[in-house]
């Protein structure tokens, strides 16, 4: 199958391999960033690959798993409203919530609808103008230009009962805040996803400022191999630099046309990140002009208070600090089908790839 199966060649892994040890000499830790990356190093078993001295680990890539206790108490405050109807992508049903969750708010009456596309969201609120219905955005620079569009559609269709819950974020400042957090990183797996939007740009300060690399990565395993390759060349010879692996998909400039949707609509905000904190400029809200889309500014609701789970460590594995197999709840406590925290929940989550592929770190 064209685009996979070369890229699942196991003479041509071989031979990245074989020069990825010709290569190693130092101690190398390299991060990825995207939840798609992380599923996929612990599927194909990447870590075994690898010599001794180069260490992989995950970073904050998963949209889920980033994203607040708060958003969800919210999202479930939404849900509680009378003629209100949630639409949302099925990851965030299960999401733990300070008391509840989506899925549980649903069993108990709440409207709550699971969608694929921001645009099934709005026809559902095209079919129901007496109610307000609430599409819950989450996601990095991947989907943010989705929801732009969804809320550009709502307005030329002038449907003012559609709303956007915005938690949408982006990559650059968590990769920079993990820099100043003193996380041992040498260069980062870039996302695919995200980089076929925004293009490399973003990523120049990380190099220029900061001397890390940046390998803009595909999803298969001659993907993954080549693109620690090129990191580990780049760490060996002190020499960081932003380069695109995953060039069947991703241009220098991005998606201009998507990038033109995005700034339409969003604006930065400071937001949070599970393990980091509040970081300047790193969440997308609406802008003003669309403030009769943007549920928060049209839809005061009370939240309850937030409460975290103990002994959840998820915002130290999202730093890259600690392994999912670090935590006591894993694996006992805390399984995919009974989860605890956010890292388990998504598949996308460093702690559902570890338990679904029992992989090493
Ligand atoms: S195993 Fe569960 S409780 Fe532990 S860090 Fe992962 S998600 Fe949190």
């Amino acid at each position: 199958m064209k685009y996979i199966d070369e890229y699942r060649d196991k003479e041509i892994v071989a031979t990245i391999v074989a020069g990825i040890r010709r290569i190693s000499r130092k101690e190398i830790a390299l991060m990825e960033v995207c939840g798609g990356h992380t599923m996929a190093i612990h599927k194909f078993g990447i870590p075994y690959l690898l010599p001794e001295n180069i260490k992989l680990l995950s970073g904050p890539g998963c949209p889920v798993c980033v994203s607040s206790r708060h958003y969800i108490d919210q999202a479930i405050a939404y849900s509680r409203l009378n003629n209100t109807i949630i639409t949302t992508f099925g990851d965030l049903m299960r999401v733990p919530g300070s008391t509840s969750s989506l899925e549980k708010e649903k069993a108990a009456g709440a409207e709550i609808i699971i969608v694929y596309s921001i645009l099934d969201a709005l026809q559902i609120a095209e079919r129901n103008s007496s109610k307000k219905v609430i599409f819950l955005a989450i996601g990095f620079e991947t989907t943010a230009p989705g929801s732009a569009a969804g809320v550009l559609n709502a307005a030329n269709r002038g449907v003012k009962n559609f709303l956007l819950f915005s938690s949408h974020k982006v990559m650059p400042p968590a990769m920079k805040a993990l820099i100043h957090e003193g996380v041992k990183i040498d260069g980062y797996i870039a996302p695919g996803h995200v980089s076929t939007i925004t293009g490399t740009d973003m990523y120049k300060e990380i190099t220029d400022k900061y001397g890390l690399g940046c390998v803009i990565s595909g999803f298969e395993p001659v993907d993954l191999l080549q693109s620690i390759y090129m990191l580990v060349k780049q760490a060996e010879t002190g020499r960081p630099a932003v380069e695109i692996q995953y060039r069947r998909a991703v241009r220098p400039e991005g998606n201009l046309k998507a990038k033109e949707i995005l700034n339409e609509v969003f604006t930065y905000r400071d937001d949070w990140w599970r393990g980091l904190g509040i970081l300047k400029d790193s969440g997308l809200a609406p802008k003003p002009r669309y403030r009769e889309w943007d549920a928060e500014q049209m839809i005061p609701v009370d939240v309850e208070e937030t409460r975290e789970e103990k002994g959840c460590i998820c915002g130290e594995i999202l730093k890259g600090l600690k392994s999912p197999g670090d935590c006591k709840l894993f694996g006992r406590d805390c399984t995919p089908s009974d989860p605890v925290g956010t890292c388990m929940v998504s598949n996308e989550g460093s702690c559902h790839a570890f338990y679904k592929y029992g992989r090493k770190g």
